[in-house]
């Protein structure tokens, strides 16, 4: 069974082909700039990675061309050799896990346009347009959200009129899922313990914190919306809406400017005017005064978390990085683990210098183990979408 895996931007595809039969990444690639005059687009089986230039005005023509370059290259016989095409979707209003992408599905997901406002409309969009020209490829949608559907009320409720929960699904929904779900597996893998209490540091462009016992999610760091938890690159993290009156009074600016600065214009960006961890980190060592904030309250909202899930858990037996951030800032890391042998976690500053990949790095003397691990979003959602065509 052959499932390929999508990956959206507004105006990007990338994908990921699987064999499930052994879970083989037969192929990667993409389109970028979709909708410009001509579009970089590249394919990679193993290390074998080929680009060209194609044209490709919409998601649906860059798809089709992506699938006429895996058949060419025998990749596919077919597209209808093709099981299904998975989505890593972000949010919908009363729809969680995986779900065969349908009518109901995609007005769930309209309905939470303004909730995830980056990620919902490029997915809608796609998908739609996928559905109509493409009708007999089988469209999979494995929410992010899922993953987090075992965590207790205590962890997932705010203390707001009861009736909202219910009536208006107002909650600690959690996201990355995909990711938490991948690390929490892997990680129970390679310590042995199936039952081990892990602390899942998702650091990217987004990022969130998972506290995961027994595999499965006990509390994530994002809520309602993905503009929650720890600061983003350019989304705020959390936020007093309290302050929203305040600034609609001084700014003069509208409730949607404010919730579209909210989105886009704050997190790291905000504080430091740069998005890239690797602009911020440089910053911060030339002195410049925002960068360095914006590295020390990211710091400070991970170590916020952090302390609150080692209670959650009652200690941890891990605790991973993974994500752009989390797999390759050491000085991130340093400052994340500064000063907590209390704990049992003490970093070993060596091998945080000089790792790369898949490694441990905690001292000898450290109780909780910690890893840096790439995480693989990618496999989740195919898994998931194999499972759900399996019924
Ligand atoms: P996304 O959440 O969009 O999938 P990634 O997980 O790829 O993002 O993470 C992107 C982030 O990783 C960017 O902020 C980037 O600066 C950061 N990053 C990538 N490489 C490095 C590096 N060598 N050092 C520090 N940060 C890095």
């Amino acid at each position: 069974m052959k499932i390929l895996v999508a990956n959206l931007g507004s105006t990007s595809f990338k994908y990921r082909l699987f064999e499930m039969n052994g879970e083989k990444l037969l192929a990667r690639g993409g389109v970028e700039r979709i909708g410009a005059p001509t579009s970089p687009c590249f394919v990679q089986l193993g290390e074998c990675k080929e680009e060209a230039q194609v044209k490709a005005p919409d998601h649906a023509a860059a798809v089709r061309l992506c699938l006429e370059q895996l058949t060419s290259r025998g990749c596919l016989k077919d597209a209808s050799e093709l099981a299904a095409i998975g989505f890593k979707a972000v949010h919908a209003k009363g729809v969680t896990g995986a779900q065969r992408v349908d009518e109901r599905v995609l007005a769930a997901m309209e309905a939470y346009a303004d909730v995830a406002p980056a990620h919902n409309p490029p997915y809608i969009k796609t998908m739609r347009l996928l559905a109509e020209k493409l009708p007999s490829i089988p469209l999979v949608a494995a929410f992010e959200t899922g993953f987090h559907e075992t965590i207790a009320p205590a962890e997932k409720n705010y203390a707001i009129p009861v009736e909202w929960i219910a009536q208006h699904g107002i909650k600690r929904w959690g996201f990355h899922g995909a990711s938490h779900r991948f690390i929490a597996g892997r990680t129970a893998e390679l310590l042995g313990n199936a039952k081990a209490r892990i602390i899942s540091c998702h650091l990217g462009g987004s990022s969130s914190l998972c506290a995961i016992r027994d595999g499965k999610s006990a509390a994530n760091s994002l809520g309602m919306s993905p503009q929650s938890g720890l600061p983003h690159n350019n989304r705020v993290g959390d936020f007093d809406p309290f302050a929203l009156p305040v600034l609609l009074r001084e700014t003069g600016k509208s409730l949607e400017q404010l919730l579209d600065d909210l989105a886009n214009r704050s997190g790291l960006l905000g504080l430091s005017g740069k998005n890239d961890m690797r602009d911020i980190e440089e910053g911060s060592a030339r002195g410049d005064s925002g960068c360095r904030l914006a590295m020390e309250v990211f710091t400070a909202s991970i170590r916020h978390y952090l302390g609150a899930y080692l209670l959650l858990l009652g200690g941890a037996d891990a605790i991973v990085f993974t994500g752009g951030i989390g797999e390759n800032s050491r000085s991130l890391r340093r400052e994340v683990c500064q000063g907590l042998d209390w704990f049992g976690i003490t970093l070993d500053e060596k091998k945080n210098e000089t790792a790369q990949g898949e490694v441990a790095i905690h001292a000898p003397s450290s109780r909780v183990q910690l890893w840096i691990m790439p995480t693989n979003e990618e496999i989740v959602v195919a898994r998931q979408a194999r499972d759900l065509l399996a019924g």
